[in-house]
């Protein structure tokens, strides 16, 4: 795949870049790795200052930054400028917590190990690939620099071919708070050069956010050489609306949940499990909003839902929709690409799936939503817990132990109760079964790529 900008709204190229040679990408390694012994003898309070410096400088430039990624991937601006002030606000967060999620822990009860004393210690580990996508060009990758750095680790970032200038951009970010040279290096490199880089022993572990097959690929290689990976591999996330819920509220949320970002996003609501009692109340209210969205010039701020980031996102979309509808599935609204240029999918609304359509198992990586009516809050998890992924989930009920009873029944790495799935800087991020392992921000975010070191003392 080139490296370039394709404005997907009209499907111009606005740039292109020469890939990084092999002497180019081993002098980054090299920078990264000396930038690494500068960074592991720095204080918190000093990293935290340059991250502080780095979070003002994307505050300062949000506009242009904003309008540079809604031009290479086609999210609409106002969502851009979200994404840009949200990184900001995780680079803030981390200045401020990284010290106390990695402070030492002394055992209270040292003689219980035959020792005087007995502490723990997290340290960085080095140098951390990072294989991220395009779908959030920045917060991506800044939920795994802000607390990376935090730790003393230096990053390499291995971007989606589709977002150059977002790689960029990032490459220079963190040096301009301030970070010594090669803190975060930007490779310009297509996918088959990244177990290259990998391989290389002073790389020490990897991040990916991606498909199942980019993630199997990298875990393979860091399985071969026992390196630390952290995988976020998407997601099929069910959405259970049940009879006490409030449904002009979950059906405007159920939107929102499933067009963000153009229905680009690992953590979008994919399929709406309906129980049966107020399934046609919320069908014809979810239809009815869905129908109602503005699809447009991602730059107009009247419009709601802009184009797939890449043709062959979008025709992968439209092979999925076609699919269901030969094997008898109903289109409530939308279900095919409106007649205008760039690598639009009007926003689309299918019941009565067979069992075999591949949108029961497959992630609809676009504004697709599927219904599913069930019977009884078994049925609902049944259905639920049906795919192969497990990252998120949402639930819609006011009654306290059908809440509870769901909380512990969902096979996924969250849980949120009467609102969508969000990732927020606080709180704990990722999936089980095929969405991957590890988890990205909050405490454990920061302490995946850190080596738990126990001293004792006799
Ligand atoms: P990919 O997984 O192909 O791309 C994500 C990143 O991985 C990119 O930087 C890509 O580089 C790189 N990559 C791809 N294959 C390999 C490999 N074998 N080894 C190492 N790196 C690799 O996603 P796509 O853009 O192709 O999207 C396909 C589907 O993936 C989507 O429809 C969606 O289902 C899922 N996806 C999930 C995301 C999430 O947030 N979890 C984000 C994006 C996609 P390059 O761009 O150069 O190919």
């Amino acid at each position: 795949m080139a490296i370039a900008t394709i404005n997907p709204t009209t499907g111009e190229t606005l740039a292109t870049f020469e890939p990084h040679d092999a002497a180019e990408v081993e002098r980054r390694i090299g920078e990264a790795q000396a930038a690494h012994l500068v960074l592991k003898a720095t204080t918190y309070a000093q990293r935290a200052e340059w991250m502080v410096a780095a979070a003002a400088v994307l505050e300062a430039e949000v506009e242009a930054t904003a309008r540079m990624l809604t031009l290479e991937m086609g999210k609409p601006l106002a969502q851009a400028r979200a994404e840009v002030l949200k990184c900001a606000k995780n680079m803030r967060f981390y200045a401020e917590h990284a010290e106390g999620f990695l402070a030492d822990e002394v055992l209270d009860d040292p003689a219980s190990v035959g020792a005087s004393h007995a502490h723990t210690r997290y340290e960085p580990l080095g140098v951390v690939l990072a294989v991220m996508p395009w779908n959030y060009p920045l917060w991506q990758v800044v939920r795994f620099a802000a607390p990376a750095l935090m730790a003393g680790n230096t990053g390499l970032l291995k971007h989606a071919s589709n977002v150059p200038q977002a790689a960029l951009y990032l490459d220079a970010l963190f040096e301009r708070g301030g970070f010594p040279k090669g803190s975060f290096r930007t490779l310009l490199i297509g996918a088959r050069e990244v177990a290259h880089v990998l391989e290389d022993p002073r790389v020490k572990a990897v991040t990916l956010t991606g498909s199942e097959p980019a993630g199997r690929s990298v875990a393979s290689t860091a399985g071969s050489h026992i390196k630390k990976a952290v995988l976020e591999l998407g997601g099929s996330d069910p959405f259970i609306v049940m009879p006490s819920a409030d449904l002009d509220a979950a059906s405007t949320i159920a939107v929102k949940a499933r067009v963000g970002n153009n229905g680009q996003s690992c953590i979008a609501a994919k399929r709406f499990i309906v129980h049966a009692e107020v399934y046609d109340e919320f069908v014809g209210l979810f239809a009815s909003k869905m129908a109602a969205l503005v699809v447009g010039d991602p730059l107009d701020p009247t419009t709601d839902v802009g184009p797939l980031a890449t043709e062959a996102g979008r025709d992968e979309l439209a092979g999925l929709v076609d699919d269901a509808v030969a094997r008898g599935a109903m289109v409530l609204a939308g279900g095919s690409a409106p007649d205008r240029p760039g690598w639009f999918y009007s926003p689309t609304l299918i019941v009565g799936l067979a069992d075999d359509a591949r949108l029961v198992m497959e992630e609809a990586f676009g504004p697709v939503a599927t219904l599913y009516r069930v019977a009884d809050r078994e049925e609902a998890v049944r259905v639920a817990n049906q795919t192969t992924f497990g990252l998120s989930s949402a639930v819609w009920t006011t009654n306290a132990d059908e809440e509870a009873w769901f909380i512990r029944s969902i096979d996924a790495g969250a849980v949120f109760v009467n609102g969508m799935t969000v990732s927020y800087p606080e709180l704990p991020f990722g999936g089980i079964k095929d969405s991957g392992y590890g988890r990205e921000l909050a405490a454990a975010g920061i302490r995946e790529f850190c080596n738990l070191k126990t001293v004792w003392k006799g």
